[in-house]
């Protein structure tokens, strides 16, 4: 492979790295990205010929390297939805100059797919789990899932090698945060990393307040009041999430405080969504659409092109400016579900 190219936005910011959703569909309705109310049995998913193919996503994923990407997360959606996933881990897997490829995923799916993952070249996982209390997390998951199915998943990423895990835990104040300690409690035993996420305004759907958004100190204080806590340096530099160990050695936690402490400085990020839209940001209200030129005839060269005048135009800071946005760019906001967080 010949070296990559660095490109930079408006903000001197470097693109790092990609997120690929696989699909729009998912199996459980989280009440803070796909509400059972909105996405019910006739809601219209996307019909496969829309959905980029294998082939297109690695086409695609092999442009973005040459412009210094390392770090690929297969997300959704769910993305073990997909059928046949691990062909396009494997696929990934092989291109050169892909350090890290991770997904995020519900983990209901896992009995099933772990070892395959493990084998195709998957190289991290993170599952996402709100609660071990079975009642609350059934009330975030629209009661598609236990606590043991998901645990389940975790055993089965274990089995085929993945730990240590993260485990990504949203936080809604009155809604599962009286939780918060026992799940970093009981993590931290098995050796896997909590990351604790702020509720996001993300999407248009979830009527988010926010009220509802226990703030990131909060967080850390009311770990670190039972399980004393101290900050981490970053592993590297524009790390999402904030880190912490306990003060007795054992273990790690990590903070995305997406609404309180906003880090849009160091966000190297493009999402690519499962009809090959590339989105600048999670709170775009405009993708770009690659598939469409790559179905026109656009050559790699050309395909090259677009994504360059994509990342060199970025602007975007919305974290950072949430409290100005208007009411045009909080409607339009692209969903959650649909360029996988
Ligand atoms: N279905 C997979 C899963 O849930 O892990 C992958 C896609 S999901 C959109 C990716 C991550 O985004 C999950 O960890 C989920 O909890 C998080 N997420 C979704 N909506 C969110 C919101 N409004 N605020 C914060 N995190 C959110
Ligand atoms: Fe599905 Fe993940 Fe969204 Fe929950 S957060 S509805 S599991 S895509
Ligand atoms: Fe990046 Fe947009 Fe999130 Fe800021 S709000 S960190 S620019 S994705």
């Amino acid at each position: 492979m010949t070296s990559p190219t660095p490109i930079y936005d408006t903000l001197q910011r470097p693109f790092r790295d990609l997120r690929i959703s696989v699909t729009d569909r998912c199996n459980f309705r989280c009440t803070y990205c796909m509400p059972a109310e909105v996405f019910g049995e006739r809601f219209h998913f996307l019909p496969k010929s829309a959905l980029l193919s294998f082939e297109e996503i690695t086409r695609l994923t092999r442009i973005f390297l040459s412009f210094g990407a390392r770090k690929v997360r297969l997300t959704g959606g769910e993305p073990l939805l997909r059928h046949e996933i691990e062909k396009l881990v494997a696929m990934l897997a092989a291109l050169p100059g892909l350090d890290d490829l991770a997904m995020t995923t519900n983990g209901y799916l896992l009995p099933k797919k772990a070892a395959a993952l493990r084998d195709a070249g998957l190289t991290r996982l993170t599952i996402s789990l709100d609660s071990l209390d079975n009642d609350v997390f059934r009330r975030m998951n629209g009661g598609r899932a236990n606590v043991e199915d998901v645990l389940t998943g975790i055993r089965a990423a274990e089995e085929a090698g993945f730990a240590p895990l993260k485990i990504n835990t949203v936080v809604q104040r009155g809604v599962n945060d009286h939780t918060i300690v026992e799940l970093a409690r009981y993590f931290r035993q098995r050796g896997h990393i909590v990351r604790f996420i702020e509720y996001m305004d993300a999407g248009t759907l979830n009527a988010w307040r926010m009220e509802d958004v226990v703030p990131a100190k909060e967080i850390v204080a009311r770990i670190d009041a039972e399980m004393p806590l101290e900050p981490l340096q970053p592993n590297y530099a524009g790390e999402v999430a904030r880190r912490y160990r306990y003060r007795d050695g054992g273990g790690e936690i990590g903070i995305i405080a997406s609404v309180t402490q906003p880090f849009c400085g160091g966000c190297t990020r493009l999402r690519l969504s499962a009809e090959g839209e590339l989105y600048t940001c999670l709170f775009a209200t405009q993708g770009t659409p690659l598939r469409d030129a790559m179905r026109a005839g656009a050559d790699d060269g050309q395909l090259a092109e677009m994504i360059r005048t994509v990342w060199q135009a970025r602007a975007d800071r919305y974290s950072e400016l949430r409290a100005q946005a208007t009411p045009e760019q909080k409607r339009g906001k692209v969903e959650m579900y649909h360029i996988g967080g």
